[in-house]
């Protein structure tokens, strides 16, 4: 059993003031523990707050981003020990965001996914089509390659502690949600990459998220899917009655 998992990426939102407030609310609202992994990823300056307010609580601390290296002169970076210190579970990598305005290659998110793991950091690793490979039916293509890119190098053993994150470019904050019939097709087809380049039982044991305008209004079909194990929220988890509404629906 794939205990589903529940992340909102807050983004370049809320300020530490804001941070303690939305986490406050959710530390009180979250009825689930045991049954759904929640995760909030708040801004860099934002975690000091939020792993204060949510301390002793069920509700784990991811970090939007990561510098690959552990220390040096890379000016505006963050490294992962960083991280550690302020008690991050989580970190998102390959964000589509950050693959489009930041140029991030799948070999540099692969050596990010590398040192989160040697830091017993778990990666929550985004992959995702834009609109102009799924109309040129290229698609699972890409899909794939981004994934077996991602996972390079990976022991098997550190595999099952990725989580993926299915984000179809053209869903995100567009309010356009794949089908389900779309969705469940990919996180499928994930599955059987991660299968033929580990084995079935690895692949039987790695959480897909789908993140893609994921509301309260739709999050209970998405996240009934078989091969749906939770969701990225984005503009959703600003809001904390919306956020545990999708909380609640998986
Ligand atoms: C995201 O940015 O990861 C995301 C899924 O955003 P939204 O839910 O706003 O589409």
């Amino acid at each position: 059993m794939r205990t589903p998992i529940i992340a909102g990426n807050w983004k370049m939102h809320l300020n530490r003031c804001q941070t303690a407030q939305l986490a406050g609310e959710l530390k009180v609202g979250h009825k689930w523990p045991g049954q759904v992994e929640v995760v909030i990823a708040p801004p860099f300056t934002s975690l000091g707050t939020a792993a204060e307010v949510l301390q002793d609580t069920p509700i784990s601390l991811a970090a939007q981003n990561v510098h690959p290296k552990d220390q040096g002169a890379f000016t505006g970076e963050i490294s992962p020990v960083f991280l550690v210190e302020l008690g991050c579970e989580y970190v998102i990598v390959g964000h589509s965001e950050r693959r489009e305005y930041f140029l991030e290659s799948d070999d540099f998110i692969n050596q990010k996914v590398k040192t989160l793991l040697a830091k017993n950091l778990k990666p929550i690793l985004c992959v995702g089509e834009r609109l102009e490979h799924r109309e040129q039916n290229q698609h699972y293509d890409i899909v794939g390659e981004q994934v077996i890119n991602g996972v390079a190098q990976i022991e098997s053993t550190e595999m099952e502690k990725i989580v993926i994150a299915y984000e179809p470019v053209w869903a995100i904050g567009t309010g356009k949600v794949a089908t389900s019939e779309q969705i469940d097709e990919m996180h499928l087809f994930i599955r059987k990459v991660i299968e033929r380049r580990f084995n079935s039982d690895i692949a039987a044991k790695v959480r897909i998220q789908y993140g893609g305008s994921v509301k309260p209004d739709n999050a209970a079909e998405i996240l009934g899917l078989p091969n749906v194990d939770g969701a990225l929220v984005g503009g959703a988890s600003l809001k904390t009655s919306d956020f545990l509404a999708i909380v609640k629906a998986c």
